[in-house]
């Protein structure tokens, strides 16, 4: 018999949403356990919220959370991280003894993805645009404030909800939806956090011919891998960053916060691509 053996101790953890059959995350996490030797299993879980208060009972080791349960994973915890207790929302949970804690690696993971493909951003990027003002733009906003980004816009088909992330971001500021060319013209970091541009959905004519030339443009989607705003940046010439660095940091981070192991983030990058290029 080969392959890895599951017994009664083998602890699970999963991936909890709601479609979830796409997630990325289970071959991500099962791959960085087998290099690591150790023995748990991680599988995808399509959970509905009326069991979410009941979770801690189920015997899970630990939880990726996303759509549309990012909430709820914040309300049933017992301890927070600065980033859950600020935005309301958690995509990692730990459960142990003393209670179930929850962090939020989205915010972090997204700011090592940049780390990772455009060093020296922290010094150029002076205003960020963030495009959205759903989990994922509300995560990337905090996670630039936090590592110190003097200015934020944030623009949004719903103005409402972009006045949230502001309410909760420091030195955030909402932008008009009909002026997004205004905004892409003053910012050095452009990123979509809406999901605009996903396979097979609609996508604007972005406003690319406003951006400076210096301008970081950053796509959160990554199913395309080449989203059509990074295909219109890169026709221009400007510098960007795919939406697969987001996705493998904050998975790592949750890996580090359950193993306090440290994952190869380069072979997940060759995986991950390897699976989307099958579709
Ligand atoms: P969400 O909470 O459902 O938010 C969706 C956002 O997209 C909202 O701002 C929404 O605007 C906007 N939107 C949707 N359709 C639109 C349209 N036709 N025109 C203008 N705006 C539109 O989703 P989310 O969790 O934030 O995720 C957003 C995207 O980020 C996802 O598609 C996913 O691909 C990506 N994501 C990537 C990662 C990663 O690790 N790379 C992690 C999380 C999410 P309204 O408020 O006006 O509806």
């Amino acid at each position: 018999m080969s392959g890895r053996v599951i017994t009664g101790r083998t602890k699970v953890l999963a991936v909890l949403g709601n479609p979830i059959a796409h997630s990325l995350s289970p071959p991500m996490h099962n791959a960085w356990l087998a290099a690591a030797g150790i023995d748990a299993t991680y599988v995808a879980l399509p959970i509905e919220g009326d069991v979410f208060a009941a979770l801690p009972s189920f015997g899970l080791y630990g939880a990726n959370v996303t759509v549309p349960h990012k909430e709820r994973a914040a309300a049933i915890a017992t301890q927070r991280d600065e980033a859950v207790a600020r935005l309301g929302a958690a995509n990692v949970l730990r459960f142990g003894p003393n209670g179930v804690a929850a962090f939020n690696t989205d915010a972090p993971g997204f700011v090592a993805s940049l780390d990772e493909a455009a060093p020296g951003w922290r010094d150029r990027v002076k205003t960020a645009l963030v495009i959205g003002a759903g989990g994922a733009a509300r995560a990337i906003a905090w996670g630039l404030a936090a590592a110190g980004v003097e200015k934020l816009l944030v623009s949004n088909r719903t103005e409402a909800r972009a006045l949230e992330v502001c309410a909760v971001c420091p030195r955030a500021a909402p932008w008009p939806w009909a002026y997004l060319g205004d905004a892409f013209a003053k910012a050095d970091l452009i990123v979509n956090a809406t999901s605009l541009g996903l396979a097979g959905g609609p996508s604007p004519d972005w406003p690319i011919e406003a951006a400076a030339p210096h301008a970081l443009v950053v796509d959160a989607v990554y199913k395309p891998l080449e989203t059509p705003l990074l295909a219109q940046a890169r026709a221009r010439g400007l510098a960007t960053v795919d939406g697969l660095g987001m996705l493998i940091h904050q998975g790592a981070l949750a890996f580090e916060i359950w193993f306090g192991v440290k994952p190869d983030t380069r072979a997940a990058r060759g995986l991950l691509n390897e699976l989307l290029a099958r579709g």
